[in-house]
């Protein structure tokens, strides 16, 4: 650290990202990525004519996009907004609605990155605790009155809270604003985009970096009520309003335009991640049912920091975290099924050494 450093940044602890190793070829089930390349026509769309125009700036407006993601989801282009990856929209909504005195409130365990942007924004915090089952229990959510931001489906875990259940949360929370992380609702889960006409306290956000496949483009959106997303439009404008490159927002157009593509992946992925949870099951794994595009599992005969490292040295990289209520689980991305079949022979392989 820098003695010229800002002190109010000093015990500021970044977010560690996923492993993204450069030393060998992994089989990569660490950070939901999808097995898929993007549609056809996104690869067509990326080409020579369009570099050429990167001399110019990009539509701050994204217009076209948001028209694209309006259509899409029933909303007006107002509803939306776009940014550059879902982690930017994650971080304006600290920003823009908790404060010292409007305090935030998430899970346990949850995405990292909420506790970052927390500190990073200066605002007060609290962890809820998840129950036994590591799932989000509805009651603890409800008179808040502060910030709330809940990942439906949760990450690491998988579970999933129906939307009757959320809307209990928006209804009771009418002094503060609700942030859906809806980063892997397009495995199993469902929006509750449908709820953001009913309430104003409502913001919906979503990723191109999962389900469409673009984690490399870097592209996120939120729905919401217009002044809601006017309040994030005005942090944009005030940061960087040409956050998003030309490239990204062009093939995020052709990426909506081929909706069916990516449904057709998730369903292929969600096929290898119920095979994936019997194996496990079978082989005697503890392992959380998932709406997401991963499985959360333990073992009682080995650890799992254990498991992590002798699947990295089988050439498998998943991913495992420290926090101790979870030190024993794995969380397993979902790749193709002829990724997952690799993945549990390596898994018996190590169980059948281990005995
Ligand atoms: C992956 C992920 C994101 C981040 O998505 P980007 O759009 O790539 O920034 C947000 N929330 C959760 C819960 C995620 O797992």
């Amino acid at each position: 650290m820098s003695r010229f450093f800002n002190k109010k940044f000093s015990s500021l602890k970044a977010y560690v990202p996923g492993e993204q190793p450069k030393d060998m070829k992994y089989l990569k089930l660490n950070t939901n990525e999808s097995p898929y390349p993007p549609s056809p026509s996104v690869c067509k769309a990326v080409n020579c004519d369009e570099a050429s125009l990167l001399k110019l700036y990009p539509d701050p407006d994204c217009t076209e996009l948001k028209a694209a993601i309006a259509d899409l989801y029933g909303m007006k282009t107002d509803n939306i907004f776009v940014s550059n990856g879902s982690d930017d929209i994650l971080n304006f909504s600290f920003a823009a609605f908790s404060s010292k005195d409007k305090k935030a409130y998430f899970a346990d365990i949850t995405y990292g990155f909420y506790s970052v942007f927390a500190e990073y924004n200066g605002v007060e915090y609290v962890k809820i605790p998840l129950d036994g089952e590591l799932s989000i229990n509805v009651d603890d959510y409800i008179n808040k009155d502060g910030l709330i931001v809940i990942a439906n489906p949760n990450a690491p875990t998988g579970n999933f809270i129906p939307v009757s259940e959320i809307e209990k949360i928006v209804a009771s929370n009418k002094n503060g604003v609700v942030v859906i992380d809806e980063a892997y609702v397009d495995f199993g889960g469902e929006s509750c985009v449908g709820l953001v006409n009913k309430y104003d306290n409502l913001l919906v956000v979503q990723t191109f970096s999962k389900s469409r496949s673009m984690a490399g483009a870097r592209l996120g959106f939120a729905v919401g009520n217009r002044e809601l997303i006017s309040d994030l439009e005005t942090l944009k404008f005030s940061t960087n309003p040409y956050s998003i490159n030309r490239i990204t927002l062009k093939a995020g157009v052709e990426a909506i335009k081929e909706n069916d593509y990516y449904t057709g992946n998730c369903k292929k992925i969600i096929e290898a991640r119920e095979y994936t949870y019997n194996e496990l099951t079978l082989l005697g794994f503890d392992v959380i049912k998932s709406y997401a595009n991963f499985l959360f599992a333990k073992s009682s005969a080995i650890s799992g920091e254990r498991l992590y490292l002798l699947l990295k040295q089988n050439g498998i990289l998943v991913r495992h975290f420290d926090a101790e209520r979870i030190k024993e689980y794995n969380r397993i991305t979902i790749g193709t099924m002829d990724d997952m079949c690799k993945f549990i022979t390596a898994v018996k392989k190590i169980l059948e050494c281990e005995k």
